[in-house]
């Protein structure tokens, strides 16, 4: 992992201003092609649309489309649509719409118009009625098994239904009793009438619309037959003037039909075009599977922070920009890949570096006494807020003879380049003073308890005349001051890199270490005043941001990503 975040590190910093220019003028190849057609004059200007299908929360993978789609139309001018695709009345519902539409908006963009696919549903019985009566659709009374039997094999052709050669009048009947709900869920289906041994098994008459009894999100129980995915896909770009209908490269077979159904009905030409989904090292793209682990009770709820749900990494901390960063830098390909979860976390860190605000907290403390600092005295240190940004202010720290330090940072028996404490060792305490461990307390069970260590007034940040060198620096609170927080870390959510691609249950692969609740950290006073807007950086432990579990008795902060981790790779070495 850490050999990763390095790699991007480097990267970004050699990078000088001019190969930046040239990055950022080189066109993707969706970019091309819009670009050419523009040109070239096929468009006057492009329509483009997000098509969510309302049955889970929008995951990482739907910000690549989300970015592609409304960046189109933010680089070239042209209208991108919402389209809500809610042609299948079983798994969707108005929550997921609403949670949608407020995570687009979290990510940046506006959409020109909000539509729904199941607001065509009557232009799109017509357009069935239309297939039927120029001989290309036909009614078939076969349950899916035989369809399925006859349907042949990549290699071997289908063959046809008994039902299809029906004559175009007794079809018409047939669909409009389908429609009337004269028959039973499942009991009859209209299919497109193409070719039974076509080489795309996609072409071998298509099943386009079907009875199912269900009550649908927006049209209640007007409908009981409902078009397929495919009917209804291209035939709503088609309704919008869409010009360029991106999505996934598994519709690359669907192409086929997509360009016979509008050359059929000889409505608007709306083209689709096709890029790699985009898939996350350490994560899952697939709301059927997402779902799972919400039912489950793996995780909170969809918004849970190790979610890679649009709203799992918001309530995490990440930033919309650190989104769309990140899949601008991942590019877009034409090919299927796995996209390392490290150069995300690159993208928020590198963001947050600049803009959080510098705290100190201790997640597991033990106390540090100033033996030679007068009991009662306190002494008011300043400290920066942000060191990367001039703007941000300072804060007073208070000082006084007991501390808390973080456990990890003193050994009883230190290795030898360990630049923390231990007995005899030095360190700066940050924004403060130089402190020498004199000895140290146990208790029965052999857990450390208290440090004691002398300070040297002279060597005070920003005004040290004292001489000593030291190499390390921790961070530390003043007990008499500090208040205590509930922090919540997280690790990835998942033990294999694709846990998608693994055979079995993705459960098998939830990482049972991915939460770990510190309840009663010490927090310095100033995080009192934590707004969840707010984003900190909890000086040598990582970004974090307010939860908004928190309360006004018991604040909550979520761990959004570490740092590089000077300790982590020395302690290796
Ligand atoms: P899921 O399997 O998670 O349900 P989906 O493709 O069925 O995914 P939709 O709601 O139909 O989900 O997707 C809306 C749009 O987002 C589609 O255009 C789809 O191609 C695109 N999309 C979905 N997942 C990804 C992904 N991982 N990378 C890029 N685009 C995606
Ligand atoms: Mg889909």
């Amino acid at each position: 992992m850490h050999g990763t975040t390095e790699k991007y590190t480097l990267s970004s910093k050699t990078t000088s201003p001019m190969e930046e220019n040239k990055e950022e003028k080189s066109l993707n190849f969706i970019e091309e092609i819009v670009d050419n057609d523009l040109k070239s004059g096929k468009y006057a200007s492009i329509i483009t649309r997000f098509p969510p299908e309302p049955n889970g929360y929008l995951h990482i993978g739907h910000a690549k489309s989300i970015c592609l789609n409304f960046g189109l139309t933010q680089k070239f001018g042209g209208k991108t649509n919402l389209r809500f695709d809610d042609t299948n009345p079983e798994t969707e519902e108005t929550d997921y719409v609403n949670a949608i539409k407020e995570d687009i908006k979290w990510l940046g963009f506006t959409w020109d118009e909000e539509l729904y696919a199941s607001d065509y549903f009557e232009t799109l019985y017509g357009y069935a009625v239309d297939l039927i009566k120029k001989g290309l659709a036909y009614v078939d009374d076969s349950n899916s098994e035989e369809i399925a039997a006859l349907k042949g094999t990549p290699t071997t052709p289908g063959q046809d239904s008994p039902y299809r050669n029906r004559g175009i009048a007794q079809n018409l009947a047939l669909f409009e009793d389908m429609k009337a709900g004269k028959f039973e869920t499942g009991e009859r289906v209209l299919r497109a009438k193409i070719d039974m041994s076509h080489i795309n098994m996609l072409m071998r008459d298509p099943i386009i619309y079907r009875i199912k009894h269900a009550h649908h999100h927006r049209t209640g129980d007007k409908w009981c037959i409902y078009p397929m995915y495919d009917f209804a896909h291209g035939q709503s770009d088609s309704i919008e003037k869409i010009t360029h209908s991106i999505c996934t490269l598994e519709f690359v077979p669907h192409r086929e039909l997509y360009d016979w159904f509008i050359e059929k009905l000889e409505i608007f030409p709306s083209k689709q075009y096709e890029f790699a989904r985009g898939n996350l090292s350490y994560a899952i793209t697939s709301k059927r599977n997402l779902l799972k682990l919400v039912r489950e009770g793996i995780v909170t709820g969809w918004d849970d922070p190790r979610m890679p749900t649009i709203s799992g990494f918001r309530r995490k901390g990440y930033t919309p920009s650190s989104i769309r960063t990140f899949w601008e830098k991942a590019g877009i390909a034409k090919r299927d890949n796995l996209i390392d979860i490290g150069l995300l976390e690159f993208c928020i860190r590198e963001e947050l570096n600049k803009t959080a605000i510098r705290r100190m907290v201790v997640v597991d403390p033990i106390k540090l006494v100033i033996t030679n600092f007068p009991e009662g005295q306190t002494e008011s240190l300043l400290a920066e807020n942000n060191p990367e940004d001039e703007h941000a202010g300072q804060r007073i720290l208070s000082f006084s003879r007991e501390l808390w330090i973080e456990r990890d940072d003193f050994m009883e028996e230190p290795p030898k380049k360990y630049f923390r404490l231990g007995p005899g060792l030095m360190v700066r305490l940050k924004h403060a003073f130089i402190v020498e461990c004199e000895r140290f307390e146990k208790d029965e069970l052999g857990n450390i308890t208290t440090v004691f260590c002398r300070y040297f007034p002279e060597s005070k940040s920003g005004h040290d005349t004292s001489g000593i060198k030291v190499k390390g620096t921790i961070h530390w609170l003043d007990s008499a001051t500090a208040k205590e927080a509930e922090v919540r870390l997280y690790d990835r959510l998942f033990t294999v890199e694709n846990p998608g691609m693994e055979e079995g249950d993705i459960l098998e692969y939830i990482h049972s270490g991915s939460l770990k609740v510190v309840e009663h950290a010490k927090i310095e006073p100033a995080l009192l005043e934590a707004k969840p807007s707010d984003r900190f950086q909890f000086l040598r432990l990582g970004y974090f941001c307010l939860d908004r579990d928190s309360t006004s008795e018991k604040l909550v902060f979520n761990k959004t990503v570490g740092l590089k981790d000077s300790w982590a790779k020395m302690n290796q070495s």
